[in-house]
């Protein structure tokens, strides 16, 4: 957790129901908007009347007295514990009877309707063999189906499914076959590496006190390389702080690891001296553009995020966006194995067609 720093208005986009369940509901910025409760806890008490509402979201304990206001559940004390541990970026837990509640939160609630509402989407689609925790059951067992249910968001309908990070990391890394994230389409072609499914388009955007290589300063470049290609940008003189803004493209195989990145210091007389590297796990954004870019979406909803953790390069964490119809992602890097150096890029998604 130590290394969430998100502010809480990010997490509209944690609330799945209101974005993809809810027509044009656009108040992205609600949780911007606090204002002290005057009254509207009525409505929060009539929501908690509701059948769906007297047992725990996750585990049908009876009476809860908790609740993720963001999510929209009402939950029991030890399901309400372990969504605490997520953060608050992806849980934001209320007392029913302790806490003051925010008409903002109130509204939220109301909005999603409660259990069976929000349950109808992170539980659309549970794999036989995972079953919902009982009320006695071990905070493990609990922990598991949680952090799946709503973190991993493994349970969603399918075109709305976002890869998290972890998960996504150790399967890319590993080169295990991504192909149930592809089209119907796609996925015929079997997996034949040599096949492209779409086109990566990356813009090195700048680099930011990059690793002096020469006498006072260095001649920056930056390599990227995905799986069989490799691409460059140009040589900035004599800059630790270069801005490249340079689009390259990279074909997609079908098979894909990691995006990885280099960036040299240029030499005319001897080698190019190495200024740090990075990886970007591509899946997120592949399995991102691969499920949305067909779909008549609406516009300028976040759609899938690579989360910043302890085992990749990332500053903060990377959201990908659909933007006029064009699945993006920014990515803000710390250059790995150097002494100091940044990078940001974005990420754009062209399909084949
Ligand atoms: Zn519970």
């Amino acid at each position: 957790m130590s290394n969430r720093h998100y502010e809480y208005s990010k997490s509209t986009s944690g609330n799945l129901y209101h974005e993809y369940s809810l027509q044009g509901g656009g108040k992205s910025n609600r949780h911007n908007e606090y204002k002290p409760t005057s009254g509207s806890s009525k409505k929060l008490k009539e929501l908690l009347l509701k059948s769906d509402n007297q047992v725990c979201a996750d585990c049908n304990a009876p009476d809860p007295k908790w609740a993720s206001a963001n999510i929209g559940v009402f939950l029991c004390l030890k399901c309400c514990s372990v969504h605490r541990n997520l953060g608050l970026d992806i849980s934001k837990v209320l007392s029913l009877t302790l806490d003051e509640w925010m008409e903002e939160d109130i509204d939220s609630m109301v909005e999603v309707g409660g259990n069976s509402s929000a349950n109808s989407i992170y539980e659309a689609y549970v794999p036989k063999g995972i079953s919902k925790p009982k009320p006695n059951a071990s905070i493990e067992e609990r922990t598991k189906f949680i952090r799946s249910k709503y973190e991993l968001q493994e349970f969603l309908k399918p075109s709305l499914r976002m890869v998290s990070s972890k998960s996504s990391f150790k399967s890319c890394a590993s080169g295990v076959n991504i192909d149930s994230f592809y089209s119907p389409a796609t996925s015929r072609n079997a997996s034949d590496p040599s096949i492209s499914i779409g086109t990566l388009k990356v813009k090195v955007v700048r680099g930011i006190d990059l690793a002096i290589r020469d006498f006072r300063s260095s001649d920056p470049y930056v390599v990227l390389a995905l799986g069989q290609e490799k691409v460059k940008t140009s040589v900035i003189s004599s800059n630790l702080n270069p801005v490249w803004n340079e689009e390259l493209k990279l074909r997609v195989p079908q098979r894909c690891g990691p995006l990885k990145l280099q960036v040299y210091d240029h030499d005319t007389f001897s080698a190019d001296d190495i200024m740090g590297e990075a990886e970007v796990d591509l899946q997120p954004f592949i399995a991102a553009a691969t499920a949305f870019a067909d779909e008549d979406f609406p516009d300028n909803v976040q759609v899938g995020r690579w989360l910043k953790s302890n085992d990749n390069a990332l500053v903060e964490d990377s959201t990908i966006n659909f933007i006029s119809g064009i699945v993006k992602q920014g990515i803000h890097l710390k250059l790995q194995h150097v002494e100091c150096g940044e990078l940001e890029l974005e990420l754009e998604w062209i399909p084949l067609h």
